[in-house]
């Protein structure tokens, strides 16, 4: 005979089973909760880009770099894009000694060649030898090239004057298990790009990848490492093209790069 009006045993072990389960799905909520919390509280790097100058376009440069970037490292963005296109500018955005507070890393992807005031100059290199790390792409290289003081090509870990011709250039890993280097294939070859011939690599500078010349097979140092004072840098003179910026390696590279001189790179 069957009860009716009560709780018959298959029921109360039902009541269980969805109890049971409730609290199964309350207890997974939380954990994606506490993951979610977790990556939150994950540090966003403090960036500095500083911008601006003769030869490339540094606004889809700037907005090619900020988003690619974004697919390794979380990063807040301050972007100073001044002193028009021409190659000799000084901004005053580095008028305030402390230009660089509250960054953990300065990327410079600017291109002032004929820039030769050394006070100028060495407001820059000032800042980073006291500790502040930076990325230095590209033109950065040329910049104050005209200048007679080495400060800046001390800090960059390089020093080049001229480039080669614009072509698709394989790129060779020199230090391969450099973490920085992680993801990078070993058959990469750039986008269109300008291979910067580099006349002297600073002691204090370590090569991570070079590329050969075209015109008399040298190879030259397009991704470095160095170490100025307290502070370390990445270099590559790599980023002339914009394509170069839409390169996903590229990107990466960077990306591992800032986290690197920063302290901040994990794996
Ligand atoms: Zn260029």
């Amino acid at each position: 005979m069957a009860l009716t009006g009560g709780f018959g045993v298959s029921s109360v072990r039902h009541m269980i089973m969805r109890f049971l389960l409730r609290l199964f799905f309350i207890f997974l909520l939380s954990v994606f909760v506490s993951i979610a919390q977790a990556e939150d509280k994950q540090e966003s790097i403090r960036a500095l880009l500083v911008t601006g100058g003769c030869c490339h376009n540094y606004k889809y440069q700037s907005k090619a770099l900020i988003e690619g970037v974004a697919k390794d490292a979380k990063v807040d963005w301050k972007v100073v894009n001044e002193g028009g296109r021409g190659t000799r500018a000084k901004i005053a955005f580095y008028d305030d000694p402390n230009w660089a507070k509250g960054f953990d890393v300065v990327v410079h992807n600017e291109c002032f060649a004929n820039t030769v005031d050394e006070k100028y100059i060495r407001k820059i290199t000032k800042v980073h030898k006291a500790g502040v790390p930076a990325v230095v792409i590209h033109c950065a290289m040329h910049t104050y090239r005209a200048a007679k003081i080495d400060d800046w090509r001390k800090f960059l870990g390089v020093t080049s004057r001229r480039h080669d011709h614009q072509s698709r250039y394989p790129v060779k890993k020199v230090a391969s298990k450099h973490p920085i280097l992680k993801g990078m294939p070993d058959n990469w070859i750039t986008p269109k790009d300008e291979l910067y011939i580099i006349e002297k690599m600073w002691p204090s500078a370590q090569a991570l990848a070079k590329s050969k010349s075209e015109r008399d097979g040298k190879e030259h140092a397009v991704a470095w490492t160095n170490q100025y004072g307290k502070a370390k840098i990445f270099g590559t003179t790599y980023g002339h093209s914009d394509a170069t910026f839409d390169d996903p390696v590229f990107q990466k590279m960077i990306a591992r790069g800032m986290l690197w001189v920063s302290g901040k790179l994990k794996d």
